[in-house]
């Protein structure tokens, strides 16, 4: 089997460093039998040397011009780090941003149950103004005696959802066997927090052309969450957007517990959008709006919430679900705080 290498060295280009300087660096990585990942930068294009350290190291890159300093990762998370991109990860879909800036807010049901319901909800969630729109085909549920989704039929609910609304679509992907289907009708594609550490998953999402939602293990640590993405820029793929959706503690008064100091540290180690999800964490919906306020104010990206037009029938996480009638009044306050903190609704 191939020996599988991480990028060892960053190489930092001055600002001043020509196209020439920079492929010079490149040229010369590859003809030590290394490989060259190049992130140009506001301030400075950073090159991460990817091969083996004693034969990286053995080029005397610190004399070529335009080079500004090279120096070690030592993070066990490379490709996701801040480090080897300083820049902040902007991911667009259909004109979509999340990202630097750009308040990604995602909204719909927890499950597509059935076309009316995904469609009215659709349509209040597009009318607030929404991001993009989320819903479930394939759901993790904790009980195999519960309802475990509709599939690849509700795949062709959320196309019929995405027509009329215009917004591009998340939806979960829990095996493998479904990744055509599901990258037919999602335009991001979800990996839920119990398969966060499903690594044949993520390797198969990673080489996927579409972004990804990635979403934190509820007993997973940040670094875990860190690894669990680097799976999946590895293969390629490097639109991923990270989630914080709560952890288990003892607490007992909330579903989860939202573990937003993991946001503040997220935004300091990588470059890549991460939002909250408040509506897993809370269980309840009377904490969402309180929580994704909190999500705003500490650094978040962005949040993905539930909505449904009659959550005492939801078939899944109904005590979570705002009701479709309140949420352009859930949708303004969101705004609101975003806006006051120099966001834009993505
Ligand atoms: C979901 O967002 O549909 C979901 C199942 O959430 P989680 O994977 O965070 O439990
Ligand atoms: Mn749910």
């Amino acid at each position: 089997m191939a020996t599988i290498h991480a990028p060892e060295l960053l190489i930092v280009m001055g600002g001043a460093a020509t196209t020439d300087e920079i492929e010079h660096v490149v040229a010369r990585l590859e003809e030590a039998g290394a490989q060259a990942h190049v992130t140009p930068g506001r301030q400075a294009t950073v090159i991460g040397a990817i091969g083996e350290r004693e034969l990286i190291a053995s080029l005397p890159l610190e004399t070529y011009p335009g080079v500004e300093q090279v120096l070690p990762i030592l993070k066990p998370y490379k490709l996701v780090s801040r480090e080897i991109s300083p820049d902040p990860t902007v991911i667009e879909v259909r004109g979509r941003r999340i990202g630097d800036g750009y308040f990604g807010f995602v909204a719909g049901p927890c499950t597509v149950e059935n076309r009316d319901q995904t469609l009215v909800t659709a349509r209040v969630v597009a009318e607030a103004g929404c991001t993009m729109l989320r819903g479930g085909a394939f759901k993790p549920r904790t009980s195999p005696y519960t309802f475990q989704g509709l599939g690849e039929e509700a795949l062709v609910i959320l196309r019929e959802a995405r027509e009329e609304t215009g917004l591009p679509v998340v939806t979960e992907l829990m095996d493998p066997r479904h990744v055509e289907a599901v990258l037919d009708a999602a335009d991001v594609i979800q990996i839920g927090a119990r398969n966060m550490q499903n690594f044949m998953l993520l390797a198969e999402v990673g080489r996927a052309d579409k972004p990804v939602l990635l979403k934190r293990g509820p007993s997973a640590s940040v670094e875990e969450l860190l690894m669990a993405a680097e799976y999946v820029a590895r293969e390629g793929n490097e639109r991923i957007v990270l989630c914080e959706r709560g952890i288990k503690t003892f607490e007992r008064t909330t579903r989860y517990t939202l573990d937003l100091g993991s946001v503040a540290v997220l935004k300091h180690e990588t470059h890549l959008p991460v939002i909250v999800d408040p509506s897993h964490a809370a269980g309840r919906r009377d904490l969402v709006l309180p929580l994704a306020r909190a999500a705003a104010a500490v650094g978040a990206d962005g949040i993905i919430v539930e909505s449904h037009p009659a959550p005492e029938e939801a078939l899944c996480d109904g005590p979570q679900q705002i009701p479709t009638a309140e949420f352009g009044e859930f949708a303004r306050e969101v705004r609101e705080v975003a806006e006051l903190l120099g966001r834009q609704i993505g």
